[in-house]
């Protein structure tokens, strides 16, 4: 099966051919108790009764939505999912150039940042990267490990997607469709889209973090918490490369491009992965990885040689080869640019044999222990994730249920659970998704 493109509404069944359908029936109008977004929470609306009533209605068809959709589904649930974009899984499409890095296999809640770090533990086990693993090799797709445990299909994501559609057959999936209130009523919640309204006993939460806003994302699941009176934990830009003020852009100049193995460190906070120069700053994957860490002033150590005492090694040359030039050794270590920006910077230069100990350990330092401030970073904008969200002390680790407000779920990166770079996302959307869809 394929994913829906630009149709409105999908209704994955072929047990009954108008179970889905979208009458625009005038029936006695539904009074309610209506809590519009951003206005009082008690103002009382008359909405026109042009409704299905569903066991579950879940806002979002990303990798949680859809994960929950499935396995509610499986327990004979009447599942609904609101997608407001034309097309369901935007963020799976993209993932891992295209071929999804869908999940890790060295998941553990130590990959996981929150301000609550125990509470994606239960989730996490009860459903593993092997439950994931099994679904994949079931639908026969072809998948590859890379380094770190990533494990990515060998030809698209788009199987991913396809994969799950073909799980969720019996949902009721509505695209291009977007909600606009949320409201308790007598049948538990009434969800007003742009395109009618409908209830259930229990709504779900599906709605992403706002990371990358031209695909459509949002902070509608933040306004939704709040609505309910949730704390939602200042979210901020996660995954995202950082940029340099125009002091170190200068010095650096010309480096874009440059890649090599680094070790970053902030705090107790330390990865060591590829960093790539670029025109504004500094990305690649272990800056990924420390800037979901990473909040303004704080400055990185970063290591450009590890396992690489510079300072020993210029030492060394210095007595075997005395009458080279200090950029010359250390381009034997470091690409040449960057090596002779580095002893610009140190302002370190000549041959090794009038350059005094003091200034070779000055340069080491530059290149074993570089203190980066950074400027800042390039923002939601190319963020892979949001760090943040619903705070997860409101929440059941067993279900994902608000404690405060029975039938109502908050799954995936809406919630204050972010993971590293390398499949936890995703293994963090299945696995939260799949806790709620078992008890919803
Ligand atoms: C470029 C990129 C690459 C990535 N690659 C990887 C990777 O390889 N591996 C990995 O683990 N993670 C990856 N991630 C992160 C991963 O995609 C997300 O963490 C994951 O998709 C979160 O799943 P979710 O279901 O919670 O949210 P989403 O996948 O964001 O889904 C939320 C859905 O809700 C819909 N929605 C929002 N508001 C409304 C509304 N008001 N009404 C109706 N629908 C609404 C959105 O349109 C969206 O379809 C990547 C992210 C990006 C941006």
């Amino acid at each position: 099966m394929s994913a829906p493109q630009s149709s409105a509404f999908l209704f994955l069944n072929n047990r009954s051919k108008n179970k889905g359908d979208f009458p625009d029936d005038a029936g006695p109008p539904f009074y309610g108790v209506i809590w519009k977004m951003g206005l009082a929470a008690t103002e009382t609306l008359t909405i026109p009764r042009s409704m299905q009533d569903f066991d579950v209605i879940i806002i979002g068809a990303g990798a949680a939505g859809l994960m929950c959709a499935i396995e509610a589904n499986k327990r004979g649930r009447r599942v609904l999912i609101l997608e407001r974009a034309p097309k369901i899984a935007g963020k799976i499409r993209i993932s891992g150039g295209g071929r999804s890095n869908f999940t890790n296999l060295h998941v553990s809640p130590a990959n996981y940042l929150s301000d609550n770090p125990r509470f994606c533990v239960s989730a996490l086990k009860r459903y593993s990267p092997h439950d994931f693993i099994a679904l994949v090799k079931k639908h026969h797709i072809a998948y590859h490990e890379r380094e770190h445990g990533q494990l990515f299909c060998d030809e698209s994501a788009q199987q991913i997607i396809d994969m799950l559609l073909d799980e969720a057959r019996g949902i009721t999936l509505r695209t291009a469709t977007t909600v606009t209130h949320v409201a308790r009523s007598a049948r538990g919640f009434t969800v007003a889209t742009d395109r009618g309204t409908f209830n259930a006993p229990a709504l779900v939460v599906a709605t992403g973090g706002p990371s990358i806003p031209k695909m459509g994302s949002s902070g509608f699941g933040y306004d939704l918490a709040r609505q309910f009176a949730l704390k939602v934990i200042e979210p901020r830009p996660g995954l995202v490369p950082l940029t340099f003020d125009a002091d170190t852009l200068g010095k650096l100049d010309g480096l874009a491009g440059i890649s090599l193995e680094a070790t970053v460190t902030l705090g107790k906070t330390r990865f060591t992965e590829a960093l790539l120069f670029t025109h504004r700053g500094v990305s690649g994957p272990v800056i990924l990885q420390i800037s979901s860490y990473w909040r303004e002033g704080d400055i990185l150590t970063i290591d450009l040689l590890p396992g690489v005492k510079v300072f020993k090694r210029l030492k060394e040359t210095k007595e075997t080869a005395p009458k080279k030039d200090v950029r010359t050794a250390l381009a034997h270590l470091l690409p040449k640019r960057l090596a002779h920006r580095m002893a610009e910077w140190a302002r370190v230069g000549g041959r090794l044999a009038e350059t005094p100990d003091k200034d070779l350990r000055r340069l080491a330092e530059h290149i074993n222990a570089w203190r980066l401030r950074p400027r800042g970073s390039e923002g939601l904008r190319t963020a892979e994730v949001t760090v943040g969200g619903v705070d997860t002390r409101q929440l059941s680790s067993q279900t994902m249920e608000v404690k405060s407000v029975p039938g109502l779920y908050f799954i995936g990166e809406v919630v204050d659970v972010t993971g590293h770079l390398g499949g936890f996302n995703f293994q963090w959307a299945w696995a939260s998704g799949a806790a709620c869809g078992k008890a919803v």
